[in-house]
């Protein structure tokens, strides 16, 4: 690393250390020719419905489980399934505060009204006792959502759920390739919702699914995502398909996973080696008695780390290195124009203040790794001096 002194810091106007921003998006780039081969069959006359398909198929068998839908994108996959799985004449979502920052939006657009829940201190995954908590006689349904490192306790917000007659469903974004006591995420509750989107483990520029072992729902599913036919009027059919040209990128990102899972694992092994030798940067390991992604870098800033957050997040971030606070604000902080029900949070709001995502993904070499815990040994040798020039000149 060629910063030798403070004034070096991109901060104070020194250079910054990755020209060429690194992000924490996955930003695969499958194999070109095999995605163009599927493209072209999927702008073929009969070869979009085929590809469609295809894609369907193998997720199906990948996650073990009877029906995939696809959908243009994770968002509506979940609002197009809470509107088929709520109770009706129930108004209330139990979701984890602590958690992707437009789930509260998704409620409310599938027009019910989001209650948050706790997560608990040591996974960061919705807390199955809270959710009990939360249940009344306004629930009707319940999103576990899977942290960005390991899974939720799956199997024991399904039986609370099953207990109290309330359906359950799960955002499993980013929980992909992971497994729950050796059984791949997929066909846990009545459904489970994915993403393509560029950031996520398969890339298909953008798009989502959802996964079911129900075939009424699926059917459901694949007719509310064609709007209505011209002489039936429905309110609710939308234009919610996946176009052909991201069928086929998400497709060839499908086929190549393992070749990226391996790339994961070599940047997490950095990133573990590395992050070691820096006291008050707590690496957030996956548990490697499941299968797993590997794919997101998460640390928790300790009592030894000598800055706040949001200064080294700027200091991070001036550098090129496009770290981002992990689920920040708490979603039962924010303010909102809707009705939400908000409950007071604690672990959330430690949470939200501690947690850090760092580079990860495809576009990320081990070199860059190494550039990055060189730099953070940097910061924190020179943590008095940063501290004190940022104190008289303002922060911005
Ligand atoms: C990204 C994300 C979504 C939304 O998916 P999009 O395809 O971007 O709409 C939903 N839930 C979680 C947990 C996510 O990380």
């Amino acid at each position: 690393m060629d910063k030798v002194r403070v004034e070096d810091l991109a901060m104070f106007g020194g250079r910054p250390l990755f020209p060429r921003p690194v992000s924490t998006s996955n930003l695969v780039k499958p194999n070109f020719e095999s995605f163009i081969d599927l493209l072209l069959l999927g702008l073929s006359e009969q070869g979009e419905l085929e590809l469609v398909e295809t894609l369907e198929k193998e997720l199906c068998d990948f996650h073990n489980v009877r029906n995939c839908v696809s959908l243009c994108n994770g968002f509506w996959a979940l609002v197009l399934t809470i509107r088929q799985l709520a109770l009706s004449g129930r108004s209330e979502v139990i979701i984890p505060s602590l958690t992707y920052r437009r789930l509260a939006d998704v409620v409310s657009w599938a027009g019910l009204i989001p209650r948050f829940c706790e997560v608990d201190e040591a996974s960061l995954a919705v807390s199955p006792s809270s959710v009990m908590s939360q249940i009344g006689p306004n629930t009707a349904l319940i999103i576990g959502v899977h942290p960005i490192v390991n899974c939720c306790d799956a199997p024991s917000i399904e039986a609370i759920a099953m207990e109290r007659g309330i359906p359950i469903m799960f955002d499993s974004v980013e929980s992909v390739y992971e497994t729950i006591a050796g059984r791949r995420v997929g066909s846990f509750g009545a459904a489970e919702c994915f993403s393509f989107h560029a950031s996520k483990l398969i890339n298909g520029f953008e798009g989502g699914y959802v996964t079911t072992n129900d075939d009424a729902l699926a059917r459901r599913l694949r007719k509310s995502r064609v709007p209505a036919q011209q002489h039936i009027s429905s309110a609710q059919g939308m234009e919610a398909r996946m176009p052909a040209a991201h069928v086929a990128m998400a497709l060839q990102g499908l086929r190549e996973l393992p070749s990226q899972i391996q790339h994961n694992r070599e940047i997490y092994r950095c990133y573990q080696e590395g992050l070691a030798t820096i006291e008050g940067v707590e690496l957030i390991e996956f548990d490697e008695s499941e299968q797993t992604s590997y794919k997101n870098i998460l640390v928790r800033l300790t009592d030894h780390w000598p800055l706040t957050r949001s200064l080294t997040l700027n200091l991070l971030n001036r550098e090129g290195i496009l770290s981002r606070a992990y689920y920040f604000p708490a979603l039962h902080q924010k303010a909102y124009e809707y009705p939400v029900v908000k409950n007071i949070l604690p672990v959330s709001d430690r949470a939200s203040q501690q947690y850090v995502l760092m580079p990860c993904g495809y576009q990320v070499a081990e070199a860059d790794v190494d550039l990055l815990i060189d730099f953070l040994a940097f910061v924190k040798r020179n943590s008095v001096s940063i501290n004190s020039r940022t104190s008289t000149h303002h922060e911005s």
